[in-house]
């Protein structure tokens, strides 16, 4: 038997139908139901934008994981189709389940940036780091050394708040103490003097400053 939509006269020989309504009136309603706009935290310094996963580059993948995120929608999938960041708009396709069945959709969505300040912005900004790493050696072999502890903390997203030459080496800043512990545990070759510098105290714990001290 031939169904017709309620709402819009369609018969479910021109459309699917979802119980009683054709595909296009459910998509409607869920898409009314949806907020017309989001907002995403953007960084002023770097431009990154945060996602579930932490900050990352603006592009369509983080920024439907952010939207998706922002517009608390679980049970759906969205992609983004287009964005134009100057109108601060993004067209994006929805797709949710529906008893069962999915629909999808195109919606427009109003994304409002936020200005924020990320974590690693604020920490180079502010000179904080974490750990200090101490290189001495040959010249050859602490540029060497340098060079390798810089990519691995900066391909983790870590930031180096600055690099100094010392007479014989160089001492390495660097924001985040766990990747400085990562990078000794995967090069378990390299043995470095371990010592641990108070340097303040955060709701009555006290804070170290990690140091490696390695003699090449
Ligand atoms: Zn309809
Ligand atoms: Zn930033």
């Amino acid at each position: 038997m031939i169904k017709y939509c309620p709402t819009c006269n369609r018969s479910s020989e021109e459309a699917r139908f979802i119980g009683e309504f054709c595909e296009f009136c459910v998509a409607d309603k869920i898409s009314a139901g949806m907020p017309g706009s989001a907002e995403v935290e953007k960084c002023w310094s770097c431009g990154r934008i945060r996602t579930p996963e932490g900050f990352a580059a603006l592009d369509y993948g983080t920024l439907a994981a952010a939207l998706r995120k922002s517009m608390r929608l679980t049970d759906c999938t969205l992609d983004v189709k287009s964005m134009d960041e100057r109108r601060q708009s993004a067209i994006v396709c929805i797709t949710c389940k529906q008893g069962g069945e999915p629909v999808t959709f195109d919606k427009n969505i109003h994304v409002k940036f936020l200005r924020t300040m990320c974590q690693a912005c604020y920490r180079r900004s502010s000179g904080y780091y974490e750990a200090l790493v101490q290189l001495r050696g040959g010249p050859r072999v602490v540029e060497t050394m340098a060079e390798s502890i810089t990519k691995f903390i900066e391909a983790r997203d870590g930031i180096i708040t600055r690099t100094e030459r010392t007479p014989r080496g160089y001492d390495i800043y660097i924001g985040d103490k766990e990747l400085a512990n990562a990078y000794f545990a995967l090069h378990k070759n390299l043995s470095p003097l371990r010592s641990y510098k108070l340097f303040g105290v955060k709701k009555g714990k006290r804070l170290f400053r990690n140091i490696y001290s390695l003699h090449l």
